[in-house]
């Protein structure tokens, strides 16, 4: 069964402030961003997010005990299977990589390299502002890595309530201002 919706994605303008210094100029980047409209699966998302709650119970995460999932859907696989990852902790904590990069390097390792859904859920965090449950900026950078324009990326977070299926982002409004290689 699908359960096909079209999301808005709202448009961002907001100017650059520059100030002249007298020791030169300090720029704050403008970030304009045009509306976006999306179609999505609602029936999918909801079966990813779901994935991603249940990756977590694999979390190892001894440390902080604070238990993360993810699952994606790459555009390149003809299967669309849902790839999933959880946070592992390393004593070290350096070496601690987390859910939404596990689940990109499994897929990477099979051959995938465009993601077209990425569910995430820090299941100890559900209520949480979002700010609490979202992608870190390593991993942010990573599933830039692997956008892609057509089909958009999109990136859910669970969280939001118990009538909410989650908070969902594009590229653009995940990782303003990204680097990338050219
Ligand atoms: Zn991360």
């Amino acid at each position: 069964m699908s359960t096909p919706a079209t999301i808005m994605l709202p448009a961002v303008d907001r100017a650059a402030a520059v100030t002249e210094t007298p020791l030169g100029r300090l720029t704050v980047p403008a970030q304009v961003l045009p509306e976006r409209r999306v179609t999505v699966d609602l029936t999918t998302l909801l079966a990813l997010r779901d994935a991603a709650r249940s990756a977590a119970a694999n979390a190892h995460a001894p440390y902080s005990r604070f238990t993360v999932g993810a699952a994606a859907i790459m555009a390149d696989d003809p299967q669309r299977r849902m790839i999933i990852g959880a946070n592992v902790e390393n004593a070290t904590y350096g070496a601690t990589i987390c859910a939404e990069r596990t689940a990109l390097a499994q897929a990477a390792a099979l051959g995938f390299r465009r993601v077209e859904l990425l569910a995430v859920s820090c299941t100890q965090a559900l209520d949480a502002p979002l700010a609490d449950r979202s992608p870190c900026g390593i991993c942010r950078q990573t599933i830039a890595e692997f956008a892609s324009d057509d089909p958009p990326t999109l990136v859910l977070v669970d969280g939001g309530g118990a009538d909410a299926i989650g908070d969902l982002l594009d590229i653009d409004r995940l990782l303003p201002h990204g680097f990338r290689l050219r």
